[in-house]
């Protein structure tokens, strides 16, 4: 039978104290008022002269103005791709195409600072969030993958990996470097070309990495970034000359490409939605665990795909584990993302802020028990309080459908057998967390969830070696490691 922890002295000392502001300077970051698409290694203007501007969340101010990429924009970046494959990328040996690459990694490490700071002010995740795990990673993906570019015969020994040619890649706004760098340098270690859009509302740090490819000397086509709205991802997806098809997104825009594909050669990979399980049991290091729950659902606006947005704590550490991570709610610092000590930035935008305050109130209407930190909010931007719903069931939509948002749902629940069922209970599978003391445990359950990845006594925690990617409406195909190169060969 559960037994019941007991419950330590309240900590509420830490309420009553506040860091100082600690703002990151943005004197040194330099925007150009219009940028237009990065083609075959210059910049053209867009054909139908249309630009729409992208805002900083946290401010509403308006950042710049970015090209809006017509079918016309799409056939000339495809285009210079094909030309940029045919006559230079796919002839060049491995050992040189690395060079390339690792110099990108270089100059990404380089003007890091520069890079989390446009990040932040894009998109709105904290300035913590973008110095030391978005900018980082993009580096060590592309300093990781410049190392296969000579190996792949090593990779698939006795295989003969070719290249397939044209990638088009689409990536969304929740990591947009990061999401850049996961889909252009594997691409390019294997000898494919690019097409790039990055989303609509975060397209400046893609546009700063065109600036850092055109000085890394990079042969002209080789990657081409675009920027647009959806029907510009479309044209990319159902050109004709796109030979892999990249895409990073909803679950909703998923099955349209993957229609839009049916029929066609085209490679395919799809990286989705998600409603992680953060599983707590009785045995686990519960201050750390609590600490893992913050991390995976609040610490990024819950603006991740593999964010833990379910949570399942076993019945006799429940109310311990609700009560130390309400304690851990108040102290969380909401507000300017650009400040060091920020753990919650802003939501990346109003239509975002409107679909997480629909599900708060869905939430509220199905009866969930609610509970909200008590911060102020700034009184400009988009914003939202870290929020709790207990006494959740299986069937409330806040725990069936992706809020994207900082909004946990938690259950309890007794059985090792009656977890794996609730958490397997989803159309979603693409990643978990599972905190116990007992290794048996964790193999026990890593072999039963169905989730691409899964963490134990840690959670969101990424490493270019190590593969990525979803089961069930969570897409297909792995990012990262050495899975990461077959998506984008012909063995
Ligand atoms: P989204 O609406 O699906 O958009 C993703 C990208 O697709 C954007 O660049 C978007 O352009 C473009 N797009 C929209 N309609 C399109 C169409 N018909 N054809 C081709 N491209 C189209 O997703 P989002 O709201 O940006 O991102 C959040 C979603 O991404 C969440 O569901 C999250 O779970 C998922 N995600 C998954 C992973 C993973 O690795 N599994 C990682 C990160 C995020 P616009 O921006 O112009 O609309
Ligand atoms: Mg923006």
């Amino acid at each position: 039978m559960a037994t019941q922890k007991k419950e330590g002295p309240r900590l509420d000392f830490f309420s009553d104290w506040k860091y100082s502001p600690a703002p990151e300077s943005k004197e040194h970051i330099r925007l150009n008022k219009k940028y237009d698409l990065f083609i075959n290694g210059k910049w053209q203007k867009p054909t139908g002269s249309k630009y729409f501007a992208t805002h900083n969340p946290a401010t509403e101010e308006k950042l710049a103005e970015v090209a809006d990429a017509g079918e016309k924009d799409v056939d000339a970046a495809v285009q210079a791709a094909r030309s940029a494959y045919e006559k230079t990328w796919r002839k060049m040996p491995g050992r040189e195409r690395g060079k390339y690459i690792y110099r990108i990694a270089r100059m990404i490490q380089e003007r890091a600072r520069e890079l989390s700071v446009i990040e932040t002010m894009d998109g709105g995740k904290s300035i913590r969030e973008s110095r030391d795990i978005d900018v980082p990673l993009a580096a060590s993906h592309f300093f990781y993958y410049a190392g296969w570019a000579d190996k792949l015969d090593y990779a698939f020994p006795n295989r003969k990996p070719t290249p397939l040619g044209v990638a088009g890649q689409i990536i969304p706004w929740n990591f947009p470097l990061l999401m850049a760098a996961w889909k252009i340098a594997p691409a390019l270690a294997c000898g494919n070309t690019v097409v790039l859009k990055p989303a609509e509302t975060t397209p400046l740090t893609a546009l700063k990495l065109a600036e850092i490819i055109q000085d890394s000397g990079l042969p002209d086509g080789v990657v081409n970034i675009i920027t647009g709205a959806g029907k510009t991802g479309a044209a990319i997806v159902n050109h004709p000359h796109v030979n892999k098809v990249a895409f990073t997104g909803s679950t909703d825009v998923g099955r349209i490409i993957q229609k839009a594909v049916a029929g066609t050669a085209k490679r395919v990979t799809l990286e989705l939605g998600g409603k992680a399980a953060n599983i707590i049991f009785e045995d686990a290091a519960i201050d750390q665990a609590v600490e893992g729950i913050v991390n995976g659902i609040y610490f990024n606006q819950g603006h991740v795909c593999c964010a833990g947005s379910r949570l399942f704590v076993q019945e006799g550490v429940a109310d311990l584990v609700i009560r130390k991570l309400k304690d851990r709610m108040e102290t969380l610092i909401v507000g300017d993302p650009l400040d060091k000590n920020t753990d919650v930035g802003a939501i990346n935008s109003k239509q975002q802020l409107q679909v997480i305050t629909n599900y708060i109130q869905i939430g509220k209407e199905g009866g969930a028990e609610f509970y909200q930190s008590s911060c102020e909010l700034p009184k400009k931007g988009y914003f939202v309080r870290p929020t709790l719903f207990l006494n959740v069931s299986q069937s409330h939509r806040i725990v069936q459908e992706e809020i994207f948002g900082p909004v946990l749902a938690v259950q309890t629940f007794r059985t090792i057998e009656e977890v794996i069922e609730k958490a397997n209970n989803i159309p979603y599978g693409l990643s978990a967390g599972v905190w116990t003391d007992k290794g048996s445990k964790i193999f026990n359950l890593t072999g039963k969830l169905r989730a691409g990845v899964i963490w134990a006594n840690t959670y969101n925690k990424f490493d270019p070696t190590s593969p990525f990617g979803g089961y069930k409406e969570s897409g297909f195909g792995r990012e990262g490691g050495v899975h990461g190169l077959l998506p984008y060969l012909s063995l």
